[in-house]
């Protein structure tokens, strides 16, 4: 058991588009899995390296956990080949499902040793929950379930906060498109953004789920050569 103190700042890490931010408060909650899902294009994986740029340039470690397949050429578009930034970002690519749940524990562990953890990235987090279909569902679902309780023991003990994207997906009863991954991860992210793409290459963040912000809330940006830019 953990004593909360109501005076306390539960704290928040920007990251560094400025408009989202803004509608966020201030950024990403600190103890808490923030998720963004949109369709392929949308944006998530450079908010995703944008975020990894600036808490890398604020000094802090980065641990960021790739199933999609890293662009180093787009990390260097968006951080200005800023390479005295690199050793404060540690990249992982991940294998398999399996790998993905073992990579958390031993992030888990290398957390520990460094001096000012910043933020845990994971793009994306469902893709091999997605991919890989054979086995046991339910075994599948468990083992998703352990893999947000290791990523929470982590960001709760050191207050940082995590990233981490999805895919969509259409629902045919509903006829929308909906976040992958659905009940299974639901209950253990507290903010979800969606994204989407809009006319002139533009792309819009909703607040979809939040615990101290209303549903709606929305913000307008651009993907441009060097990053991103808020309209
Ligand atoms: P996926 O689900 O496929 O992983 P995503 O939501 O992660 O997609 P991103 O990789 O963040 O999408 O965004 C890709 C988009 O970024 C491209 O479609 C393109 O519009 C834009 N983009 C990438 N590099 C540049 C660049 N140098 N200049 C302008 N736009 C760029
Ligand atoms: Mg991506």
């Amino acid at each position: 058991m953990q004593k909360i103190e109501l005076n306390e700042n539960q704290g928040r890490t920007p990251t560094g588009l400025a408009c989202l931010d803004s509608i966020l408060n201030g950024g990403l909650e600190h103890g808490v899995i923030t998720e963004i899902f949109g369709e392929g294009g949308s944006g998530k994986t450079n908010i995703c390296m944008q975020f990894a740029i600036n808490n890398a340039s604020l000094g802090k470690k980065v641990f960021y956990l790739d199933s999609e397949g890293f662009s180093i050429e787009r990390f260097r578009q968006m951080s200005i080949s800023r390479s005295d930034i690199y050793d404060n970002i540690a990249l992982f690519r991940l294998n398999s499902l399996e790998d993905q749940e073992l990579s958390l524990i031993k992030v888990q562990r290398l957390m520990e040793k460094v001096k000012s953890p910043g933020a845990l990235i994971v793009d994306s987090f469902t893709e091999y929950f997605r991919l890989e279909t054979g086995g046991d569902y339910q075994a599948r679902v468990a083992g998703f379930q352990k893999q947000l309780g290791t990523i929470l023991a982590m960001i709760s003990e050191y207050h940082i906060p995590a990233l981490v994207t999805n895919q969509i997906y259409q629902d045919i009863d509903k006829g929308q498109l909906q976040p992958f991954g659905g009940y299974v991860i639901d209950h253990s992210v507290k903010a979800i953004i969606r994204l989407e793409k809009k006319e002139g290459g533009l792309r819009k963040a909703i607040v979809e789920k939040h615990r101290s912000i209303e549903e709606g809330r929305s913000v307008v940006f651009a993907i441009t050569a060097e990053g991103l830019e808020c309209r």
